[in-house]
Order: structure tokens, then C-alpha cells, then sequence
């Protein structure tokens, strides 16, 4: 239920923002190198996607 703004204290607020986590954004590790990399992305490290190479990596 909505409450207002000035009704809720510092404390309530960051007591309940406490849970609030930052998470890496789709962030799985790459199946060929085990690089972490965003999932649906080429793997920046060995340039593979899927179980093909796409990109050629130096
Ligand atoms: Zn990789």
C-alpha cells in the first residue's frame, strides 16, 4: 500500500533497502575458455559462440 514519502523514516527506508544487491547482468561463463561473458554476447577472450569460433582472438 502506497504510504507518504515523509511518513516512512531514514531508517525504514534503508533497512528495507538493505536486500537491494547489485547483480553482474547476465553474466555466465564462457563454455569453451570458462571466461565469464554476457550470455548471448561472442566470448570476448577466445571469440567463440556456441561451440563455433566467430571471431578470430590474437
Ligand atoms: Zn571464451
Amino acid at each position: 500500500m502506497a504510504v507518504p514519502a515523509r511518513r516512512t523514516s531514514k531508517t525504514r527506508k534503508r533497512l528495507r533497502r538493505t536486500h537491494y544487491k547489485i547483480t553482474a547482468p547476465g553474466m555466465s561463463a564462457c563454455p569453451n575458455c570458462g571466461e565469464f561473458r554476457k550470455s548471448h554476447h561472442v566470448c570476448s577472450s577466445c571469440g567463440f559462440y556456441g561451440d563455433k569460433e566467430v571471431v578470430k582472438v590474437k
